[in-house]
């Protein structure tokens, strides 16, 4: 699923590519994953694309009050709006140019001003999109933690030393932090040298403090090599992320420890996978670990460079298949 790194890199690239258009009309495919379908027919159209925002691990397109002429503003429901966009797993949204034919699985079709198509392509759909005003949006925001990338020392200190849960479990928690998920607090765990099964309350403040500077540098560095592309995310532009090659712990089972050599385990913390160092992130009292599956693949250095071979083969491709 998108983390923050990956949902700011798609915010982006709509900052970059959409800002300041209109929509004309909406055309909506299969819409099980979306709030309330007609809304978004009735009060998209004639609104502007003002502003695109992140906010923990979704964005906020922000929208204009609707053009004097069209029929929102007729019902009165002309003000300042926002659609909110979830990708799910597998979501993706970015615009198209006229005339591109219709990819498989896409489920909403924005008409800019400018010919060009905004479209939401999801495959599994587990994805939301809702047109929100200004009084739902406030109910929607409401019980999200703090951002990690803005969050202060003593915030943080504070969201996370009181707290009898586990690490893991409150890094993931949407009302702690908003944006990190399974990838980023798996690497900044390992890290910072903190078992994933270590409970929040027996954190001393400077592994705290550690932990946060460790987050945060994470997340940035990876909005720089726009986000981790581990199954098929791609940015607004079409282009998988880049910080998957910089995985320390997610998804290294098996594979050596970078700093100590020692194989990176896997275990369940908080219902979820989670990849750390035995060594390095020493852990809690009576905590097992999953043993390493028989016949595990371990991936070499060589793998890991065919691996950027095949990302690099991918993305010529559809290059080429795009012009
Ligand atoms: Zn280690």
């Amino acid at each position: 699923m998108p983390e923050l790194p990956e949902v700011e890199t798609v915010a982006r690239g709509l900052r970059q590519t959409i800002l300041g258009r209109r929509i004309l009309s909406v055309t909506l495919g299969k819409t099980d994953f979306i709030d309330d379908p007609a809304a978004l027919e009735r009060h998209l159209p004639g609104r502007q694309i003002e502003a695109v925002e992140r906010y923990g691990k979704f964005m906020l397109l922000r929208l204009s009050a609707a053009h004097s002429e069209t029929r929102a503003a007729a019902n009165g429901d002309a003000a300042p709006a926002s659609l909110l966009v979830h990708l799910g797993m597998t979501g993706q949204i970015a615009p198209n140019p006229p005339g591109q034919p219709l990819e498989k699985h896409t489920h909403v079709c924005m008409l800019l001003d400018d010919g060009r198509e905004l479209r939401y392509v999801d495959a599994r759909r587990f994805g939301r999109i809702a047109y929100l005003t200004k009084a739902l949006l406030a109910e929607e925001l409401t019980g999200f933690g703090a951002d990690p990338l803005e969050v202060s020392k003593e915030e943080f200190a504070q969201r996370i030393c009181g707290r009898r849960a586990r690490i893991k479990a409150l890094l993931l928690d949407q009302t702690v932090l908003r944006g990190v998920g399974n990838i980023y607090a798996d690497e900044s765990l390992w890290r910072a040298k903190i078992h994933p099964a270590r409970l929040g309350a027996g954190l001393s403040r400077k592994e705290a403090g550690t932990l946060r500077r460790v987050l945060q540098d994470i997340l940035r560095k990876a909005i720089v090599l726009r986000g981790s592309s581990i199954s098929d995310f791609l940015d607004a532009e079409g282009e998988p992320g880049e910080y998957q090659r910089h995985h320390r712990a997610y998804g290294r089972e098996g594979n050596n420890c970078y700093r100590c050599k020692t194989p990176i385990r896997r275990a369940i913390v908080a219902g979820r996978s989670s990849y750390f160092c035995p060594k390095c992130q020493p852990s809690p009292r009576r905590f097992t670990m999953l043993p390493l599956p028989r016949g595990l693949k371990i991936m070499k250095e060589k793998d890991n460079a065919e691996a950027r071979r095949m990302l690099r083969r991918g993305r010529s491709k559809r290059r080429s298949a795009a012009k």
